[in-house]
């Protein structure tokens, strides 16, 4: 594999169930995500946007087709070994932003190391804390917190392994546009200031226009690609998979 290639999958297909109630979820899908890039996902509900998220960033085994993390073909490894990859190599930031409510920011942000007993780096810990804006706010419980800053721990929490891969499933969708804003300008960041590759799920074209390329997902198909997107162009897209849609 490209040394300039973080991620890529392969002719990678998902089907749920069998017989009769078999659900293509994604049928052969190839795509490549190099270091540093920041690419969004988008496409209409049932696309396969969890999916293929899944699938690449090993949370779900796919029925064809492989799926790579810097050249490791995530289908060759057990489970115990698939579990170290992604604890390693990749980042969570979700919708909801899953943090334990018993926990402070702090201890929110640093759970991935304690979890691998490993000591947090203080160089980089305050990077990504500075970074954040939450300098102030590390002692504090996630329901003392607002939305955005709950989920500038959980992009936090993300970042503090290094990850060499972020994936954002809808980050912003519970956000107002402020605080939304600012989490997507730090993801931008994290791809172009620290070489992370970035994969976002979003259904938001502004979201979608802080991204270097977008992949637009069809009925589990991967149907095209844009570069440097902007909020109006990717609405355009998606306007005209409606159109397709209800012919
Ligand atoms: P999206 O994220 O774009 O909304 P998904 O990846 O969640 O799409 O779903 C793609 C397709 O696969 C949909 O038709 C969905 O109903 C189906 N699907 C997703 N997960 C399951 C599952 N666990 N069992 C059966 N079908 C599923």
């Amino acid at each position: 594999m490209n040394e300039h290639v973080a991620a890529e999958v392969e002719h990678l297909g998902k089907v749920y169930g069998t017989g009769d109630a078999a659900v293509v979820a994604l049928a052969d899908v190839s795509a490549r995500f190099r270091r540093g890039e920041f690419t969004a996902i988008m496409g209409p509900s049932g696309s396969g946007k969890s999916t293929f998220m899944h699938c690449l960033a090993g949370l779900d085994t796919p029925t064809s087709g492989q799926a790579r993390i810097g050249g490791t073909d995530l289908g060759s490894l057990t489970d115990e070994k698939l579990t170290q990859v992604r604890r390693e190599k990749i980042g969570f930031v979700f919708q909801s932003f899953n943090l334990l409510p018993t926990l402070s920011a702090w201890e929110n942000i640093i759970l991935p190391l304690s979890l691998a007993g490993r000591k947090p780096d203080r160089a980089w810990t305050k990077q990504v804390v500075d970074a954040m804006g939450l300098q102030t706010r590390l002692d504090h419980r996630p329901a003392e917190l607002s939305g955005g800053q709950q989920q500038r721990v959980a992009c936090a929490r993300a970042l503090i392994t290094r990850p060499e891969i972020v994936v954002a499933d809808e980050p912003t969708g519970n956000l107002d546009s402020r605080s939304g804003a600012q989490i997507l300008s730090l993801l931008q960041a994290c791809a172009r200031q620290w070489g992370q590759t970035v994969l976002m799920v979003t259904h938001d074209p502004i979201a979608a226009g802080y991204a270097d390329r977008v992949l637009f997902l069809a009925d589990g198909r991967l149907v095209d690609e844009m570069a440097r997107p902007t909020p109006d162009r990717v609405l355009d897209r998606m306007r005209r998979f409606d159109a397709q849609a209800v012919r």
